[in-house]
């Protein structure tokens, strides 16, 4: 078995656990270890950006992930890509993964029950198979799974989707009118000796300083040896 083969089964069996041990992931500033597993030998970063698109800054990080030659996941919104397909398109035919976050984003109305979940789900997808031909099975819950119930859960998963959530974060959610070098740090510490990164951030229309950080989070992880996946 010859060496790139070997690291490529690596990686993927790192991206196999991500998907796995994704009800357990985690954050808010914890870092997390995937305790007894082998250690990948390709270190991964997984950019992921929720809540767009939007006019504002999604265009701004397409920019930043074409000139740095990295492939990003994009957690939409339903709602607002229905006013911004030419975005969606955009980020799709550059080579990104469009996955499903919500289509309302309302809390109150999608958790209300496992069907109404679905719903929001099924709404959102349609939206992205109008632009990529395909609904996505990749699914992100609003404000992650965490603390939600088994029954939620188990309704998405049986509905044929994988769901992940994050292991570091920019907290570019969190942190109030945030500059790009709080973001930058958080994305560090946050994703302090983790070899898998799913790395949480926005690209909603407030998120301005989530762009300009970008380059230099992803030259960093470069810097450090890491590869850039999308899921
Ligand atoms: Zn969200």
């Amino acid at each position: 078995m010859n060496r790139n083969f070997t690291a490529f089964c690596a990686a993927m069996f790192a991206s196999a656990l991500i998907i796995a041990f994704c009800g357990g992931f985690w954050l808010k500033e914890s870092t997390f270890a995937l305790a007894d597993t082998p250690s990948p030998a390709v270190k991964s970063v997984y950019l992921t950006f929720d809540d767009g698109p939007s006019d504002k800054v999604t265009p701004k990080i397409l920019d930043v992930l074409k000139e740095e030659n990295v492939k990003a996941t994009f957690f939409i919104i339903g709602r607002q890509a229905r006013t911004r397909m030419n975005i969606l398109k955009r980020a799709f035919d550059e080579g990104h993964t469009l996955g499903v976050h919500s289509y309302s984003h309302e809390y109150n109305k999608i958790y209300k029950s496992a069907q109404s979940l679905l719903d929001d789900i099924d709404e959102c997808n349609e939206v992205i198979k109008s632009v990529t031909g395909n609904y996505s099975d990749i699914y992100r819950f609003p404000g992650g799974s965490f603390g939600l119930s088994t029954a939620l859960i188990s309704a998405v998963t049986s509905h044929g989707m994988r769901y992940v959530d994050w292991n570091a974060s920019t907290r570019d959610a969190e942190i109030y009118d945030a500059t790009p070098q709080q973001l930058y740090a958080a994305a560090l510490t946050t994703a302090a000796n983790t070899e898998s990164i799913v790395l949480l951030a926005h690209d909603s229309t407030t998120k301005s300083a989530t762009a300009q950080a970008l380059r230099k989070i992803i030259r960093h992880f470069k810097d450090e040896g890491y590869l850039f996946s999308a899921f």
